[in-house]
């Protein structure tokens, strides 16, 4: 796995030697996050960790935007798991190898699921990070607080775009009776994300 290396962005008041020269301009001007900074909505939190680190091109960003790097870096790792995965099971149906075929088919499998989780949870972090660049903060709750609640309310959307999805699949590409059993069983997973979003929300404080 690529890890980033990381450092803690300094503050001011660390760097400077002579304490005088930290007049209160410079006390209160921190680093800030660069992600977005090249747009016209740049991230307005203060830099806390500087990515690469070791690379000579240290890049600072935020606690939230640093979380994404970190979550990319794992996404990363699922992918080429993927690619390698796949390289072994044609392998071994090159050699007729039926043993090693089953272990690759599910090792692939595996890194299929996982990879797209991965990918999930990079796009929530990316939603919490880039939320004051949007102004949809929600600036009561924790970061994870914020990652709960937004990944049971993606659960009930998805749900949702699932069964319009397999509404509308014409008529005669499946079989309707396993359309039925599809449908039915995502109405009842709906209801249950459902209520378990409005319960979590309840519990943050949200009004009803
Ligand atoms: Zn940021």
């Amino acid at each position: 796995m690529t890890e980033h290396a990381k450092e803690r962005v300094p503050r001011p008041e660390e760097v400077l030697d002579d304490q005088a020269e930290l007049t209160p301009e410079l006390r209160s001007a921190a680093l800030r996050c660069r992600a977005g900074s090249s747009t016209q909505a740049p991230c307005p939190r203060q830099a806390t960790t500087f990515l690469d680190a070791d690379s000579g091109y240290p890049y600072p960003l935020c606690d939230e935007h640093a979380r994404v790097q970190e979550l990319v870096g794992k996404s990363r790792y699922w992918d080429t798991a993927v690619v390698v995965s796949e390289d072994w099971l044609r392998l071994a149906r090159a050699w007729e190898h039926h043993g090693l075929e089953q272990m690759a088919a599910w090792a692939h499998e595996k890194a299929k699921a996982e990879f797209l989780k991965a990918e999930v949870r990079v796009d929530l972090a990316t939603d919490i990070a880039d939320a004051p660049r949007k102004g949809d903060e929600r600036p009561n709750l924790t970061r994870e607080q914020d990652e709960e609640l937004r990944r049971l309310m993606m659960r009930s959307d998805a749900l949702t775009n699932a069964y319009t999805t397999i509404e509308d699949i014409p008529e005669g590409q499946i079989r309707e009776d396993v359309r039925r059993r599809m449908l039915g069983v995502l109405v009842g997973e709906h209801e249950l994300a459902e209520e378990e979003a409005s319960r979590y929300k309840e519990e943050l404080g949200f009004k009803k």
